[in-house]
């Protein structure tokens, strides 16, 4: 597609995204001064009053109710180490008691870089020459899909740049071909996609492609900040049209939605206010808060500045109190941990912020997985990866230290999804089944892919988990037993 019409498609698509804004039916939910004012209100808080709080959010997890924004300054702002502490043990008891002590697995696929944006902080923006863009031909997606499945991948989330070559049909045909494959017993059982705002029938024709969960991030709700890295005139430049992304998404009967923030572009502690707002408003229109919570930290990218002198930049320890004040703000959201992170950070920060879904053998450049050797490609990255071990090394790592490792996709296509899994996540009710389906597609996982060593510790951890289910779930434990039998005589996808 030439330059000229890519630009004459970006100022069509303006035009009708600034008609939209102009009669958005939604009041924005982000008022920047009272963010500031609740933080600095609760400066310094009280130590009794904030071990109050963390038990607060205790009792929540059972009754499936958010923390208040004073809440959460308080939280942010505490400089107490007991409460720290606190906090973290918090976190991962109601990771437990939501989820179970399993980590859903997913890789990230990017399908596709060109992008009409100018984000001050990504590699693929449209004036960064150093890095070379690029889209998927479906015989290159093919491929990509074939070295996924083979690594023993069933979740994936598409990424794709916002650009006419890769449209909303665009990204419907790229995921029916997802769903296509087979490899062996190999296949893609859930396919998630980050991408641009969309309209409503937009959404609509790539919801009734089979999407599991869409998502989108507003990197800052800052207003001030927004405007700064994302330069007016373009799409990105539009903080209400992505601001609504997810209302427009729910609109159009997508039913689970994931919001995220870059954490590193302003204060994360008015970020984390600002989450929690925006889960509340998508509750009050919809009853349906979001199904996860991502909060990417920025990463050096090839010629971009910002994303290694931004002032906001957050530090190791900011960043895991973040992750574990988001676990208690909203304990029935899935909460997502990247491989940006390097594998130290992602083993403190999955014990004590209460991670509930990683990416694993992640490669990021367009087409980096038919080339797996190379662990990075910086010329065709969105950023630098901080975590590149291979699946098998990875699921390793998690039976090491006693996590149940889940390739689970059960939950949506069992209808567990929106309104109808909101009640079971709320009221910590979801793990029962989700502990058995991570122990069934953990053990197809060690069947099919696993190296000897990792079998051999996997098949400790199943040990472990089926004594779980007979103590807390005996009614499933026989039909688990059974189904793990049939596995071992070769049949598959078998859930609850
Ligand atoms: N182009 C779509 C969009 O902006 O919504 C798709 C998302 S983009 C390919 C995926 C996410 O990567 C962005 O939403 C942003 O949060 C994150 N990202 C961009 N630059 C980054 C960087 N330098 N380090 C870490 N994450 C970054
Ligand atoms: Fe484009 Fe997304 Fe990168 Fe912005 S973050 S330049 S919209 S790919």
């Amino acid at each position: 597609m030439s330059t000229s019409s890519a630009i004459q498609w970006h100022d069509t698509r303006l035009a009708a995204v600034r008609k939209w804004e102009s009669a958005c039916p939604y009041e924005d939910f982000i008022d920047d001064g009272a963010i500031e004012e609740a933080l600095s209100t609760q400066a310094n808080p009280d130590k009794a009053h904030t071990l109050a709080i963390v038990e607060k959010a205790r009792d929540n997890a059972r009754a499936g109710a958010m923390l208040s924004p004073e809440d959460v300054a308080v939280l942010a702002n505490t400089q107490d180490r007991d409460c720290w502490e606190a906090i973290y043990d918090a976190a991962n008891w109601i990771k437990r008691a939501v989820y179970g002590n399993r980590i859903v697995l997913f890789a990230p696929l990017y399908i596709s870089s060109p992008c009409v944006n100018n984000c001050a902080y990504c590699g693929f923006r449209t004036s960064n020459d150093a890095v070379s863009k690029r889209t998927l031909t479906m015989d290159e997606l093919d491929e990509e899909l074939a070295a996924l499945v083979g690594q023993g991948h069933k979740r994936l989330v598409l990424v794709y740049g916002e650009h006419p070559s890769s449209d909303h049909e665009f990204i419907c045909e790229t995921i029916a071909r997802t769903y296509s494959v087979r490899r062996g017993y190999g296949e893609i059982r859930r396919a998630n996609i980050n991408a641009a705002p969309l309209f409503v029938d937009e959404y609509e024709a790539v919801r009734a492609s089979g999407i599991g969960t869409y998502q989108v991030f507003q990197e800052t709700y800052h207003h001030e900040t927004y405007r700064k890295v994302h330069p007016q005139g373009t799409l990105k430049g539009e903080y209400r049209w992505r601001q609504f992304a997810l209302h427009r998404a729910l609109e159009a009967g997508i039913d689970d939605v994931a919001l995220g923030v870059l954490f590193g572009l302003y204060d994360w502690r008015f970020e984390l206010l600002a989450m929690l707002h925006h889960a509340v408003a998508l509750e009050k229109a919809f009853d349906i808060g979001p199904h996860t919570m991502s909060y990417p930290r920025l990463e050096p990218a090839l010629n971009t500045p910002l994303a290694t002198r931004s002032p906001h930049v957050i530090s190791d320890e900011d960043f895991k109190r973040a992750v574990a004040i988001i676990r208690l703000m909203c304990p029935y959201t899935g909460s997502i941990l990247t491989a940006r992170e390097s594998p130290a950070v992602r083993r403190e920060v999955m014990r004590d912020g209460g991670v509930s879904q990683m990416d694993a053998g992640s490669r990021i450049a367009v087409g980096g997985y038919a080339q797996m050797e190379h662990e990075h490609i910086p010329d065709r990255q969105q950023f630098i990866l901080g975590d590149a071990r291979s699946l098998d090394e990875f699921v390793y790592d998690l039976c090491r230290d006693g996590y149940l490792p889940s390739f689970c996709t059960a939950g949506y296509r069992e209808g567990r999804t929106g309104a109808n899994f909101m009640p079971l996540a709320k009221h910590a009710t979801v793990n029962r089944f989700c502990i058995a389906n991570g122990v069934l597609t953990f053990k197809e996982y060690l069947l099919d892919y696993a190296s000897p060593e990792t079998r051999a510790i996997g098949e400790r951890v199943i040990h472990t988990y089926l004594e779980w289910i007979d103590a807390n779930v005996p009614q499933l434990a026989d039909k688990v037993r059974q189904n793990l039998e049939r596995e071992g005589q070769n049949q598959r996808d078998l859930h609850f």
